[in-house]
């Protein structure tokens, strides 16, 4: 790199920090995208009301964790409240509900695959694009989610006892709203989380690999990435464990 190429780049460096400054100072009352130049158009496609930045390494999504939806689990008294509506005639209400949270979900901004694939942990894994947390294919340690499954609202999501609110299972009210294509968000590794369908096709598990995703163009990813799709069979979005290197979540 010779000197004027790096005064270049300072500049842009110079210009962008700036620029981002500005940006806070002025929407510090509202909720907002916070899009800087290194952030890839992708993340354009979380929420309003989910921040994203990013440092060039890292990207960070902010979030408070609760759905953009209506559930059976807020409050009766709650606009958002609503019965539930949904298909599953074993419905059985959990006794929690839904909590704000304060989530920072770091990613790696260029995602790489691990030969280790660490294990998912209980607890978020990921971040949808409507800032709500996804979780694994587990109610507990090595316990599937038959029971839990009854208490899925009529969107799929139901909260915990730490009031968290998450999906273990396809987020209905974005693959609705979406598309059964659509992007559904990311997991901690770094890499994209998208719904069922691929091509007009509706995937299953026996697709995929054992980490549930595999490498293949997609609408945000033209030149082709691994990605993870859900399924309705189980393990529904995460096979055995993370496909590159987990980030961090903190709540
Ligand atoms: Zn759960
Ligand atoms: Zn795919």
């Amino acid at each position: 790199m010779n000197r004027i190429q790096f005064a270049g780049l300072a500049g842009l460096v110079a210009i962008a920090l700036f620029g981002f400054s500005c940006k806070k100072e002025a929407t510090a009352t509202t909720t907002t995208v916070t899009v800087t130049a290194t952030v890839p158009d992708v993340f354009k496609k979380f929420n309003p009301t989910v921040t994203v930045s990013s440092d060039g390494t890292t990207i960070t999504i902010k979030s408070d964790g609760v759905p953009d939806h209506k559930s059976c689990y807020f409050a009766t008294s709650d606009a958002r409240y609503q019965a539930y509506n949904g298909s599953n005639s074993a419905f059985s209400k959990n006794p929690n509900s839904i909590g704000t949270k304060s989530f920072t979900f770091k990613i790696p901004a260029s995602p790489a695959v691990n030969a280790a694939h660490e294990a998912t942990p209980l607890g978020p894994i990921g971040v949808a694009i409507n800032g709500v947390a996804i979780y694994n294919q587990y109610a507990g340690p090595n316990q599937p989610l038959t029971n839990e499954i009854n208490s899925f609202d009529q969107y799929n999501g139901h909260p915990d006892q730490s009031a968290t609110y998450h999906y273990h299972v396809e987020p209905l009210y974005i693959t609705l709203n979406k598309a059964k294509s659509a992007l559904i968000g990311f997991l901690l590794d770094g890499f994209p989380v998208y719904g069922p369908q691929e091509n007009g096709k509706t995937l299953v598990s026996a697709d995929l690999d054992t980490y549930h995703g595999h490498t293949a163009v997609t609408a945000d990813y033209p030149n082709g990435i691994y990605h993870y799709h859900i399924t309705a069979d189980a393990p529904y979005i995460n096979g055995v464990g993370f496909y590159g290197t987990k980030g961090s979540v903190t709540q």
